[in-house]
């Protein structure tokens, strides 16, 4: 069957007066994986508008959708995603401006987090410096409250705004999203039918020298524990008494291959695509390290990674 058979009629020509669409893209293109099939359909938003109408747009048609950021916390399976996929490449940025004893910012949630992180430390403003190695959207990382270095999104967040099915547009504090470890309402399924708008951030002045002084130190921590090549950072959760990579470094699977799949040498809770990797290798890795860690230490692992699409 064709993607176009399985798109209600009318549901792409309402979406084309919203932004282009493509057909059959590969989403392998648009993940930090690089892995796994196509969007039967593919709009890329770059306004916040684009973002909400499209996805009402699919919700008034029936279609599924799936709406990612940077692509660099999901895992497409090789069958690829039924239905409508929007990227957020939303970028809009307002301030900082003074809010009280502080600073606020406002981002649109296709703001690359490391990137926001990155630029306000170089101008002075402390808060979020600890994510300027977090390659994700702000969209992303609300998700799963995003963090790095004992800190987190939720530190830092004053109130999100979302938009529901028929694009009505709503306001939530972080109390109202439930974040916690690498989760959120959102991912526990308590709160349906939501993409995320744009974020309003705390921040304070502090030095800028300091700052910078900072991000250097993290982005050599970073480059000295994680390997480079394709990935989705983390995948797993860290259970609480010791980290995932140290079980699947015990269970033997330090370098362990599927495929063009491997668990990385210099970070055992890395998953690798050497180059052509299949989602199924990947899956088949991840599905092999819970169980071994399961059988030798009764843990369970929790992805962190999220599965999205079809897979075998
Ligand atoms: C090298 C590397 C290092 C990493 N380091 C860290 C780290 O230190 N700490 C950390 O927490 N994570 C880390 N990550 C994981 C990842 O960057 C974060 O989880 C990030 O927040 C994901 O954002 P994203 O835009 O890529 O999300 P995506 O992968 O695009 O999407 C993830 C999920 O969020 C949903 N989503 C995305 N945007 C929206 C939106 N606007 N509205 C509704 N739903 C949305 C998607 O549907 C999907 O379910 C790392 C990843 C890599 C590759």
């Amino acid at each position: 069957m064709t993607p176009r058979t399985r798109l209600p009629a009318g549901f792409l020509g309402a979406l084309r007066a919203i932004a282009p669409v493509r057909l059959d893209e590969p989403l392998s293109r648009h993940t930090t994986f690089g892995a796994g099939g196509p969007a039967d359909a593919y709009l890329a938003a770059e306004t916040e508008d684009q973002l909400r109408l499209a996805y009402a747009a699919a919700k008034r048609h029936g279609v599924p959708v799936f709406i990612f950021g940077s692509g660099s916390n999901v895992l497409v399976g090789d069958g690829g995603v039924r239905g409508l996929t929007i990227e957020n490449r939303t970028g809009r940025i307002e301030g900082p401006s003074q809010n009280g004893a502080g600073f606020k910012v406002r981002a649109a949630s296709g703001v690359s987090f490391a990137a926001l992180a990155r630029r306000l430390a170089n101008a002075g403003y402390a808060g979020i410096e600890w994510a300027c190695g977090i390659p994700g959207s702000l969209g992303g990382a609300v998700l799963t409250n995003a963090g790095a270095y004992g800190s987190s999104l939720s530190d830092v967040l004053k109130t999100v705004r979302l938009a529901g099915a028929t694009g009505e547009v709503t306001e939530m504090t972080p109390e109202q999203l439930g974040l916690r470890y690498r989760e959120s309402a959102l991912t526990r399924g308590e709160i349906a039918d939501a993409v995320v708008l744009s974020v309003d951030l705390r921040l304070q002045r502090g030095d800028p020298q300091a700052l910078k002084a900072r991000v250097r130190e993290l982005d050599a921590q970073r480059k000295a524990a994680q390997p480079p090549g394709r990935n989705c950072g983390s995948v797993f959760k860290n259970p609480p008494d010791h980290p995932s990579w140290w079980y699947v470094d015990q269970a033997g699977l330090r370098g362990h291959r599927s495929g063009n799949a491997q668990i990385s040498e210099k970070h055992a809770n890395f998953i690798l695509n050497l180059g052509g990797a299949r989602a199924a290798d990947i899956v088949a890795l991840m599905e092999l390290a819970r169980a071994r860690v399961r059988e030798q230490f009764g843990v369970e692992l929790q992805p962190e990674v999220m599965l999205v699409g079809e897979f075998e």
